[in-house]
């Protein structure tokens, strides 16, 4: 995809923006675009540059996800939305064309990288609470102040944020950022070993920079997890504040002006949008519901295959209805696309035999979670994942919720036992 059209290759040093910004590594790719840790000579701060490949529909896409970028960061002037950060955009001229980049503040690792470094066992319940504040305050603000629907939220899509500094001082923190382009890198050949080798250099370079920022800066879960996440070593989470903010606009739309009638990604998508009932803010929630319930076990909710003569829609409506009981008739046949899945009755056409296996239930025999945190936690959840969009809470309820307000027991047991050992000091 390095060719006309495509990705701009970049390199290690290359500025941007007649010099404000400086490629520092790479930090993701997708398939618009590729995104690099870059440094902000003007502000001093490290920041997330997105490169757009450059051919006309994918500047399109970016100019779309722009308009929903800034009207983000228009409305939130403290930045306390827990939404990512439009800083700039500008266009930038390669030999593949022109590429639309955006300037985002730097964020740490997905919560799919969290899930990962927990090694697939689910995060504690107080954590959990944590990332779900964040997720349902950046949807209460996209859904009631901007009558926006995000479209895509998924735990890839949510990246964590440090608590511990700004990293508005890298240099005083012993980060320094690679500011030029040493010689031999410049010309771009890359093809004798010597300039190799010092691509080599710098990349080591730039990984120890990331992996210190990431020490620093991302409490510990930034940037560095990696795939290394497979050593036999148990890894806490403990004392980790768990803040983050939802990325990726891409898919952003208006609730009241959409663009497209498939949306979500496969294991995150509404009923109703299967179905091609029509959608609203309400396909976040369901969104919001499928990553809580991954956050906890450490499983996607649902993951539907296609099967021996049925296709992956059917399988997961059947998965949802094994979750969450029968689809009510009048909403299974009342979509544009019921006809394909569902008989007049509210049946499944292909898939007859459903195995129910509720979720606090689920909770609790998979899971294994204690009883009353399993009947808790499936309290909260279940009405998010009504099959009727307009029963679904919205964002701010969720919020209200007793159970997002629970008073963390963890740090109820841990005062106790610092109480008990204050005494035996004293005693
Ligand atoms: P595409 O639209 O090109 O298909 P995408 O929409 O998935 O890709 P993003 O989700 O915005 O693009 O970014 C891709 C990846 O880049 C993210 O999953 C993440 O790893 C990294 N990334 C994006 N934004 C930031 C940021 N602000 N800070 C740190 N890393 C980021
Ligand atoms: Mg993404
Ligand atoms: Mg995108």
């Amino acid at each position: 995809s390095y060719r006309k059209g495509g990705y701009h290759a970049v390199r290690i040093g290359d500025p941007f923006s007649g010099g404000r910004y400086i490629a520092q590594r790479k930090l993701g790719w997708g398939q618009f675009s590729t995104v690099w840790l870059a440094f902000d000579t003007l502000s001093s701060n490290y920041v997330a540059l997105k490169i757009q490949k450059s051919a006309q529909q994918f500047a399109q896409a970016a100019l779309h996800e722009i308009e929903f970028l800034s009207a983000a960061a228009d409305g939130d002037l403290q930045n306390t939305k827990c939404v990512v950060r439009l800083i700039d955009h500008f266009k930038h001229a390669g030999p593949n064309g022109q590429h639309l980049c955006m300037v985002l503040e730097f964020l740490g690792d997905s919560l799919l990288r969290l899930i990962r470094y927990n090694r697939y066992k689910g995060l504690k319940l107080d954590k959990v609470r944590e990332i779900c504040r964040c997720i349902l305050t950046g949807l209460d603000y996209l859904h009631r102040e901007l009558g926006m629907i995000h479209s895509d939220l998924k735990p890839e899509n949510i990246l964590l944020v440090s608590t511990i500094d700004s990293g508005k001082d890298p240099v005083r923190s012993g980060l320094t950022p690679l500011l030029e382009k040493p010689e031999g890198n410049a010309n771009g050949g890359g093809g004798s070993s010597t300039m190799n080798l010092i691509e080599k250099k710098l990349k080591r370079r730039a990984k120890r920079a990331v992996a210190k920022i990431s020490e620093r800066r991302v409490s510990m879960v930034g940037g560095a997890l990696g795939e290394e996440a497979s050593s036999k070593s148990e890894r806490s989470l403990d004392g980790i504040d768990m803040r983050c903010k939802v990325v990726d606009f891409g898919n952003a739309c208006w609730a009241d002006k959409q663009f497209a009638e498939e949306i979500q990604t496969r294991q995150y998508r509404a009923p109703e949008v299967i179905l091609k009932s029509g959608y609203s803010f309400s396909v976040d929630m369901w969104s919001f519901g499928c990553t809580a319930f991954e956050l906890v076990t450490g499983d996607m909710l649902f993951a539907p295959k296609e099967g021996n003569g049925y296709g992956e829609d059917e399988d997961h409506l059947a998965l949802m209805m094994e979750l969450l009981g029968k689809m009510p008739r009048k909403i299974a046949i009342g979509g544009a696309s019921s006809k394909d899945y569902f008989d007049r009755h509210g049946d499944l056409k292909r898939i007859r035999r459903l195995k129910y296996w509720p979720l606090d239930r689920l909770l609790v025999d998979k899971y294994k979670l204690p009883e009353g945190e399993a009947k808790e936690f499936a309290e909260f959840l279940s009405p998010v994942l009504e099959f009727a969009p307009e029963k679904r809470p919205t964002a701010q309820q969720c919020l209200e919720h007793p159970w997002m307000n629970v008073v963390s027991t963890q740090n109820d047991a841990d005062n106790v036992e610092s109480q008990v050992r204050n005494l035996k000091i004293k005693g």
